[in-house]
């Protein structure tokens, strides 16, 4: 099993629901450790470019708005196969199709509004992590 570490967001929503202990509680029990974390107020410059690969879908403004909307929660997460492990935990991208139990199930209201990111392989989260959080930040453990 590899070591991986992957980038999560508690996005506006759910950072406004007050569940970011209860989301940090599932990536606990889930044997992945929070080695980085930061609260912020994205700009739009910060959203769009983490968004990048989606600057050219219809729902690309909708989602800027949405991720400047409040502040959101980022951190790094670190386990085995912590890339797919966090993707397991958080569900599908509509939370109307997230199977039960999933972050995204019991806390996001709808595909625009849906509580989390993750990283979506190793080098998106290599990528996505070094856009949020400098090398000396990240605290391997
Ligand atoms: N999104 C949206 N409408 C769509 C598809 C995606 O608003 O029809 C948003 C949603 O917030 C999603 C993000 O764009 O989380 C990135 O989309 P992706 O397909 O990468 O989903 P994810 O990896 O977040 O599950």
């Amino acid at each position: 099993m590899a070591i991986e570490r992957t980038l999560s967001i508690i996005k506006p929503d759910a950072v406004a629901k007050n569940v970011i202990g209860q989301i940090y509680s599932r990536f606990e029990g889930a044997g992945l450790k929070i080695v980085a974390a930061r609260m912020t107020l994205l700009s739009r410059a910060d959203a769009e470019g983490f968004y990048a690969a989606h600057k050219e879908r219809g729902f690309f403004k909708d989602l800027v708005d949405f991720m400047v909307s409040g502040p959101v929660m980022i951190q790094v997460l670190e386990g085995e196969n912590a890339v797919l492990a966090h993707r397991d935990l958080m569900g599908a991208t509509d939370p109307k199709k997230a199977e039960k139990g999933t972050i995204r199930a019991d806390f996001a209201d709808s595909i625009d509004a849906n509580a989390v990111h993750g990283s979506d392989g190793v080098e998106a989260a290599a990528n996505e992590i070094a856009y949020f959080f400098p090398a000396l930040n990240v605290y391997s453990r």
